[in-house]
């Protein structure tokens, strides 16, 4: 983990509210899938975790959605201009020898999957990808998955486009009977994939203060009633190892 000044080249909307954010920063080649950095807004004192979507060179890209006054504030900001990173932090997705995985990316849990899935791509494994969302003017990726060869499923729960409804109906839909997953989104779309899959590894989202595990602002209780550090242990679990 460490402190860089990176340097934004790019921040634009992609969807409704949501923003891809490309930095120039020395964290880019160290990062892994599923790891994220913890970004210091001006003017704010906490930084926001936010995850690493994709890494090219010095390059890192992240994709948020506007949810409060810090990611407002990084939406206005502007090519040239300087965010304060920490990181890389986090677990991240282990890269395992499967020969199949199911992808499942839920609204902005979606951005780290990218990085995840081209990780499995390049070690052989087949990849299956399925996207759920609210509505179509919340999605987005699908071209950024099409890119590595893979065409995604996309759900939305008001059936605006592709399948309607959540990612487990997505999957049904699509026959893809696959049984290791691979996810990050809301709490209960990562509830339904985990009443449905034993096998695979989960992200989880907690409010969270330092992001390393010293504030324990972001503790849950595992399933022995052990307490985890979403930041530092996870945001990354075996599927049935957290209490959801
Ligand atoms: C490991 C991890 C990865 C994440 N990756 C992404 C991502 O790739 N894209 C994305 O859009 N969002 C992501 N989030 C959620 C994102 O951190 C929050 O939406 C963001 O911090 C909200 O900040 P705000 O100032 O706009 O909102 P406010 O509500 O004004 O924030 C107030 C405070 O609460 C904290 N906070 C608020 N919501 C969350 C939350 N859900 N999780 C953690 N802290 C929160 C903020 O850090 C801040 O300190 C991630 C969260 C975690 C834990």
């Amino acid at each position: 983990m460490k402190q860089s000044n990176a340097v934004i080249l790019s921040n634009a909307p992609i969807a409704r509210d949501v923003f891809k954010m490309d930095l120039r920063t020395d964290l880019a080649p160290m990062a892994k899938p599923g790891q994220f950095v913890q970004v210091a807004v001006p003017g704010f004192f906490l930084r926001r975790p936010i995850s690493v979507s994709w890494t090219e060179g010095d390059v890192l890209r992240i994709v948020y959605k506007i949810m409060g006054n810090g990611t407002d504030k990084m939406s206005s900001m502007k090519p040239g201009e300087e965010l304060s990173l920490l990181g890389p932090l986090g677990t991240g997705f282990p890269i395992k020898d499967e020969k199949e995985v199911v992808i499942m990316g839920g609204g902005v849990g979606t951005p780290p999957m990218l990085k995840t899935a081209k990780a499995y791509l390049d070690q052989g494994s087949k990849v299956d990808v399925i996207l759920g969302f609210n509505t179509a003017q919340d999605v987005f990726y699908v071209d950024e998955f099409e890119q590595l060869g893979i065409s995604p499923v996309v759900c939305t729960m008001d059936g605006s486009a592709g399948v309607k409804g959540t990612v487990l109906d997505g999957a049904a839909s699509a026959g893809i009977k696959t049984d290791y997953v691979l996810a990050c989104g809301p709490l209960p779309m990562l509830r339904a994939i985990s009443a449905s899959y034993t096998k695979g590894y989960i992200s989880l989202e907690s409010r969270m203060g330092c992001g390393f595990g010293v504030c324990n602002g972001c503790v849950m209780t595992d399933t022995n009633g052990m307490q985890v550090r979403v930041c530092k242990n996870g945001p990354v679990f075996p599927i049935g190892k957290v209490v959801l």
